[in-house]
């Protein structure tokens, strides 16, 4: 998984690379310093959390006292590492719950973002992961706005052998089609239902009624775990703001992080978490099925220095 991120972010250009060539100039000069800060604007990191580095680079480079590759290497990689925060808890929270029935419900999880980020394909591949850890799943496509969304799950189903609960009609209630996922799971005693929602960034209040509801209904049938929120890598502080949005409508526990393959920006995971107050959790590698993987600071920081 490693090799692969790193093969992934090396072809994009790495920012790692970049700091670690200035930083090795030794004795920097304004302009230096004036380049690191550029870079790391550049990679999306975010004017906060890159004064911040800034500030330690300059101190532990100074203290360092040599240019020695290795040693700059070291420093950039223990402050990229707790820029990143290694201590955030980035588990999928997916134990089942015992209803009032005395009986297990399945975890239920609920995926929200804007349109085009990449929701159904990280719920299709969010299936695969779940399934090759022989869990057992059902899809819930309660994006039903367009037809097309319920179709694209229902192939990614197939793709990946898990049933996909949808609603024939278009503009069905997708809080309905939201349940009937749920109350199927808890029939077949699937251990995770995960539900596809509608991105349409209409206003604040219709969003709020419109996820509110859905997550509400579900809760019903079995706990909501988790709320992903899928953020596009490539989309900077315009996809930050979209996103903020719907971390204020609905509690999100989590962020996917998708197209991190085609983008040199991989700052964007130290500002979202910031803004958001939320970790990432897992990371959208590409277009295929096996291209989803849970975020670890360590490999990601490793990857963006080799
Ligand atoms: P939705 O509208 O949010 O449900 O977005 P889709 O799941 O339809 O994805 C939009 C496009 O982004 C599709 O062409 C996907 O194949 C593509 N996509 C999704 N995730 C990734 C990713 O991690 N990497 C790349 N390169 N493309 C992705």
């Amino acid at each position: 998984r490693m090799q692969r991120l790193r093969e992934r972010l090396a072809r994009s250009g790495a920012l790692g690379q970049t700091l670690l060539s200035i930083l090795s100039r030794g004795d920097l000069t304004e302009s230096d310093w004036e380049e690191i800060e550029e870079t790391l604007l550049l990679a999306d990191v975010g004017m906060g959390p890159t004064t911040e580095l800034m500030e330690t680079l300059r101190t532990r480079t100074k203290v360092l006292g040599t240019t020695d590759p290795a040693a700059v290497r070291e420093v950039l990689r223990s402050e990229l590492l707790a820029l990143v925060g290694p201590e955030l808890d980035r588990t999928l929270h997916l134990d089942p719950a015992v209803g009032d029935d005395g009986l297990a419900h399945p975890a239920t999880v609920l995926v929200v973002g804007v349109n085009g980020t990449g929701k159904t394909t990280t719920v299709g591949k969010l299936a695969r992961l779940l399934v090759a850890e022989d869990r057992t799943v059902v899809l819930g496509a309660a994006d039903t706005f367009r037809a097309a969304a319920a179709d694209q799950l229902s192939t990614w189903g197939e793709r990946v052998g898990v049933p996909v609960v949808r609603s024939e009609r278009e503009g069905a209630d997708p809080a309905a089609v939201a349940f009937d996922a749920v109350r199927t799971g808890r029939e077949s005693a699937a251990d995770v239902v995960v539900v596809d929602t509608a991105g349409r960034l209409q206003n604040k209040a219709g969003l709020m009624d419109e996820l509110g509801k859905i997550k509400r209904v579900m809760s019903r049938e079995a706990p909501v775990r988790e709320v992903l929120l899928v953020l596009d890598a490539t989309t900077g502080q315009n996809g930050m703001r979209q996103a903020q949005v719907f971390a204020e409508v609905v509690d999100v526990t989590g962020i996917v992080l998708t197209k991190l393959d085609g983008t040199a920006k991989g700052g964007i995971v130290v500002a979202v978490q910031r803004e958001l107050g939320v970790p990432v959790k897992l990371v959208g590698l590409g277009e295929g099925p096996d291209d989803l993987a849970p975020f670890v600071p360590e490999d990601f920081v490793d990857a963006l220095l080799s």
